[in-house]
């Protein structure tokens, strides 16, 4: 490993301690709820998931348990309770799936990542990583795609390191 590799790991931890330097542009995910699993997206539509709930409210647990997680990587308004629900159930298990973090597996996602001088955008699919800078071009992983590894520890497939690839 290089020095300017160091560097990049040691930036990348800085980076991890800031989450509000990403802004998901979009994202597709799996989420276990408490007896199914549900695909949610964000996209320039706003928020879906494929439970119940959602389809009769417009708002569910998971999507507010991930407005709870990830809230200064959304930078948008938490989604208004719907009439009917049942805000203070719905509240509860949002707050209880904040805390288990392996109900969730990103499939995708795109993001904007905010370093010292200039604005990133990374892109996720499937274990398949990409950062749109210089250093990533040439060495197939960079300080920002290290730090959303971090952010998103345990619901993304890591970027191998280049020097141990097989
Ligand atoms: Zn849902
Ligand atoms: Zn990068």
């Amino acid at each position: 490993m290089d020095y300017s590799m160091i560097g990049k790991i040691e930036k990348s931890k800085k980076y991890a301690e800031d989450p509000s330097r990403v802004t998901f542009n979009s994202f597709t995910l799996e989420f276990k709820g408490s007896n199914s699993s549900y695909t949610i997206t964000l996209g320039p539509d706003g928020w879906h998931c494929s439970c119940p709930g959602f389809q009769k409210y417009g708002i569910c647990p998971h999507i507010m348990s991930l407005e709870r997680s990830f809230g200064p990587m959304l930078k948008r308004e938490p989604l208004p309770y719907a009439p009917g629900q049942n805000v203070v159930s719905d509240v509860e298990k949002a707050k209880q799936y904040a805390l288990e973090p392996d109900r969730i597996q990103f499939l995708s996602f795109n993001a904007r990542f905010r370093g010292d001088h200039s604005e990133y955008t990374i892109n996720y699919d499937n274990g398949h990583w990409d950062c749109d800078n210089d250093y990533f071009k040439s060495r197939g992983i960079c300080s920002h795609t290290m730090a959303m590894e971090r952010i998103l520890k345990g619901m993304v497939k890591p970027l191998m390191m280049p020097t141990t690839e097989s």
